[in-house]
């Protein structure tokens, strides 16, 4: 069937005429595509992003591959009400939809609703309407008038509004102008979102190991096809650098660039840098960009029109026209699981998206995830070393503080060791960061009267004191209520005690030991949003702060110059919970906050504030040698076959009355096929028992290496009890989380 995408994309059809039936992916929890009828006329092919009817409603689908069923009377079928004019989502695009959809058991229409934008980004930007000098003279020239004429003379078109401003005149003094008939109305395409990124803008700024490193990789692209590349190395031993070079070479062979980060709201220097690479920035993709920005981002993608995006774990899903290498930088980030609808882990479907569409995937880190430690040295990703720090900068010394033998003073929690360090470094005009990671004043309070403690209302998690808001609010669901002056159990004013630190206490303590210090707290519930974190970091790496307080917010990628001390305020924080990755988490993220120290040349340290010192995870930290650390990790994994030597999915079902979950939670583990190999454990009641009023019951389902989890949880699903009532059921393969 042609194409004329002139006069039949976007235009509506006579419903009555139709010819035959195509499958539609709807934006619906179903397990397939429906069936509409197509009118005659319109043009549609596997992928068109079309507008089609759904019970009262307009959705948007895409129409999906698969012969029609002759069966189905096109007349008794509804038929596709527009198709939009904007190219089809490739058939990569679409293997990779229905691949992620079956290995994650999620319906293809929500994943697919992840890959394509609002109905504004679907058809093309409208032509800017722009004035052109024709000739003449106004009646009367005046100061203003001449501005214009001057900036105008050469006959290139300006917008009215940019006309102006760059004249310095109002609309009015254009309007006139215009009126006299002095210039044509024209139209001009509309501004591309972002410049063309040149990959030999610059000489690649790579030495030593670095040169090494990306002809590896670079070898290993003109190779063609796909590859999975792994780049360990140290914080600030040049990893960016090296894969600059891999981007250089995919944009030369003229493909598409994705660079996942995990936050890449707050990653501006990020943007910088590559712009100095590059000579053009990338365009961003992430949830704090404006709904217009995100649809010419869309577009831009899918027309090619934009070469690279840096974006968040959702912009996988961008439907690139012509994508031909990703970058997972900070692989092992546990920002890359989405635990939302559809559950999947970017960093693993980026190498799955890479394995479809035939190119090659780099993944990035100073800490692997142990997964990708594992295919590294088994020869699956090619391994890539970066073993030391770019130039003059060395890694910090790091340094256990036994807390039992160096006590903080009664209600403080630094060392006196940790406080002589800060001191210090004062003095030496250099900058310290105190790391604790939760936010708030403290994770409890109680009453000394009764002992009542403050619990959300919806959820099964103590309520957090926000002392600069003067709130107690939930982590878990975002409840809040102003800080209650009595207690509401047994009355007594003035009687409620914080239980542990959080940032805005531990702030507290260094004002009280530095009054004359300049701090900043850094955490992602504070006022101002992204725009004041951006402003403070900038500020930070300036050295505008002397000690920084912050969350896991400062761990991520930033440099900061001056930052000669990193103290843990608790290294033991991550290692409580039940989690198997918690181990493997606390390391990631402690080695993560010491490598903010001494990235430029300076003699850092980091103090690791802990009451197990002999605990293996902090043994490795401090010995500098993660190898240790990997080996027994993995052997541990081993034993236990966790991943990635077995398989692990979760099945969280949640209901409004606790007995529904539970008898519901029983009936799926009824339902479970008995194969070997495969074990079913639970239920039992989840540690976040309740969450925003809903009651919550975990299975957890553990399979060697090679079973077929998706299958035998299909099973499980189908032969379990009907799903009713408040009743909801969600599957997580791959789990993170185990709360
Ligand atoms: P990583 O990504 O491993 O943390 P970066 O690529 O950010 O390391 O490099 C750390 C610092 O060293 C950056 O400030 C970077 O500009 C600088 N750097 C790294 N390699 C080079 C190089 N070959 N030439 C000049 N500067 C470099
Ligand atoms: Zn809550």
């Amino acid at each position: 069937m042609g194409k004329d995408s002139s006069d039949l994309f976007g235009a509506l059809f006579d419903a009555q005429k139709v010819n035959r039936v195509v499958p539609v992916l709807v934006p619906l929890p179903v397990p397939e595509a429906y069936s509409y009828a197509v009118p005659e006329g319109m043009a549609v092919e596997p992928g068109s992003v079309v507008q089609v009817p759904l019970g009262p409603r307009q959705v948007i689908g895409v129409v999906w591959d698969g012969t029609d069923d002759v069966r189905l009377d096109p007349k008794k079928l509804r038929p596709i009400t527009l198709a939009f004019n904007c190219p089809p989502l490739t058939r990569e695009m679409r293997a990779f939809i229905d691949w992620v959809s079956a290995y994650t058991l999620s319906p293809p229409g929500l994943v697919a609703r992840m890959a394509v934008r609002a109905p504004a980004a679907l058809d093309p930007e409208p032509m800017v309407e722009a004035l052109r000098y024709r000739g003449g003279e106004p009646e009367r020239l005046t100061p203003a008038r001449a501005r214009v004429l001057d900036l105008t003379r050469d006959e290139m078109p300006w917008t009215r509004s940019g006309l102006a401003h760059a004249a310095g005149v109002s609309a009015s003094v254009i309007d006139g102008l215009v009126k006299q008939g002095l210039f044509d109305t024209v139209f001009l395409p509309p501004p591309p979102v972002v410049a063309l990124p040149d990959p030999d803008y610059v000489e690649p700024r790579i030495e030593g190991p670095q040169k090494q490193a990306a002809s590896e990789i670079v070898e290993n692209m003109q190779a063609g096809g796909f590859s999975a590349s792994l780049i360990d190395g140290v914080t600030g031993s040049g990893k960016t650098e090296v894969y600059f070079e891999a981007i250089a070479e995919a944009l030369r062979k003229g493909r598409q660039v994705l660079i996942l980060l995990p936050e890449i709201a707050l990653t501006a220097s990020f943007l910088e840098r590559f712009q100095d690479r590059f000579g053009a920035k990338p365009a961003e993709w992430h949830s704090d960009l404006s709904p217009r920005l995100r649809e010419k981002v869309w577009r831009g993608v899918v027309t090619g029109e934009v070469r690279v995006v840096a974006g968040a774990r959702s912009a996988l899903f961008l439907p690139f026209e012509e994508l031909g290498l990703i970058v997972v930088d900070e692989e092992h980030d546990p920002a890359y699981k989405q635990e939302d609808r559809v559950f999947y882990n970017a960093r693993d479907m980026a190498v799955v998206r890479g394995r479809i569409g035939d190119f090659p995937v780099v993944l990035v880190s100073a800490t692997p995830s142990v997964e990708s430690q594992v295919n590294g040295q088994s020869g699956r990703y090619h391994m890539v070393h970066l073993p030391t720090r770019f130039g003059e900068a060395a890694m910090p010394d790091l340094h256990l503080v036994d807390m039992r033998r160096h006590p903080p003073d009664r209600g403080g929690f630094l060392s006196p060791v940790l406080l002589r360090a800060v001191k210090k470094t004062v003095e030496n005009g250099h900058q310290a960061l105190l790391f604790l990671n939760r936010r708030g004043y403290a994770p409890l309070t109680l009453c000394r009267v009764c002992g009542h403690r403050f619990q959300c209302p919806q959820c099964s998690s103590w309520l957090v004191e926000h002392r600069f808001k003067g709130q107690i609010q939930c982590h878990q669901c975002g409840y809040a209520e102003k800080t209650p002056e009595a207690c509401p159990e047994c009355g007594t004013l003035d009687h409620l005690v914080a239980c542990g630190p959080g940032v805005e206490r531990i702030a507290e303590e260094v004002e009280k030991h530095f009054p004359d210090a300049r701090t900043i707290v850094m955490s992602s519930d504070l006022l101002g949003g992204v725009k004041r974190l951006r402003l403070e970091l900038e500020a930070i790496a300036k050295g505008e702060a002397d000690i920084v307080i912050g969350t896991q917010l400062v761990a991520k990628g930033h440099n900061f110059p001056l930052m000669t001390l990193v103290g843990i305020v608790d290294a033991d924080l991550g290692l409580a919970n039940g989690d198997p990755r918690a181990a493997e988490r606390t390391f990631q993220l402690l080695s993560q906050v010491t490598g903010r120290a001494g990235r430029t040349g300076l003699k850092s340290h980091g103090l690791l504030q802990t009451y197990q010192p002999q605990h293996p995870v902090m043994q490795a930290i401090v010995s500098g040698d993660p190898s240790a650390f990997y080996e027994r990790e993995i052997g541990e994994r081993e034993k236990a076959l966790l991943p990635p030597f077995g398989r692990l999915a979760s099945i969280i079902v949640s209901a409004d009355a606790r007995a529904d979950a539970e008898g519901h939670a029983r009936g799926l583990r009824a339902a479970a096929p008995r194969v070997s190999g495969i074990a079913v454990l639970g239920p039992a009641e989840a540690p976040l028992a309740l969450v925003r009023g809903r009651h919550r019951f975990r299975l957890l389902v553990h399979g060697r290496r090679n079973s077929d989890m998706q299958a035998y949880l299909r099973q499980m699903l189908a032969n379990g009890p009907k799903v009713r009532g408040s009743v909801h059921v969600q599957l997580d393969i791959d789990p993170q989380s185990f709360l």
